[in-house]
């Protein structure tokens, strides 16, 4: 199945954090990286005293289930020190399951598409980049439709 997985952090580090996690998706037992996006340079979404994220989607062929990616995706940011301090607070990684083909799952745990995904610019615009704007997003329609409503003006390409 081809699935999608937004990136970002903030803390440690964020370009090695981003690189660290790519590297272990590729890892990953039934899952391997075929493409990421360039990194983001984009604002904090709630607090605004910590600092900005760095993000970045990445593109994935894998045979795991959608929960049990999940769990992958969660024992990676564990692995990389992530300590959730507070809501939409400072972290050292945050990997978000967007896309699992265009499977709709609601689960207490996983919600799929990720809800965030259409109103994100940081989420839209590296997912943009890699898949473009007709990439269907189960339940919204085309990625395009919603890029053009949303405000990117600070979200900034930092490097491929
Ligand atoms: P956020 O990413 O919103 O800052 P967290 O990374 O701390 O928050 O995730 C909180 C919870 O979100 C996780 O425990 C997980 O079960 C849930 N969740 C629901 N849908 C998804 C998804 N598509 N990808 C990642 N986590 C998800
Ligand atoms: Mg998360």
């Amino acid at each position: 199945m081809r699935a999608y997985v937004g990136l970002g952090s903030n803390l440690g580090e964020p370009m090695e954090q981003i690189s660290s996690a790519l590297h272990a998706i590729d890892q990953l037992a039934g899952s391997r990286l075929i493409a990421s996006s360039s990194l983001y340079r984009t604002p904090p979404m709630g607090p605004q005293d910590q600092p900005d994220y760095l993000n970045a989607a990445a593109e994935i062929e894998t045979s795991s289930e959608p929960l049990q990616l999940l769990q992958q995706l969660q024992y990676i940011e564990q692995q990389q020190g992530r300590v959730r301090k507070r809501h939409w607070g400072e972290r050292t990684i945050d990997l978000d399951l967007l896309l699992y083909g265009e499977q709709q799952i609601n689960l207490p745990t996983l919600q799929v598409p990720h809800p965030g995904l259409i109103e994100r610019a940081f989420v839209l615009v590296p997912l943009m980049e890699l898949a473009g704007e007709l990439l269907w997003v189960p339940g919204q329609g085309e990625l395009g439709k919603w890029l053009v409503r949303c405000d990117c003006s600070e979200t900034i390409k930092v490097e491929k």
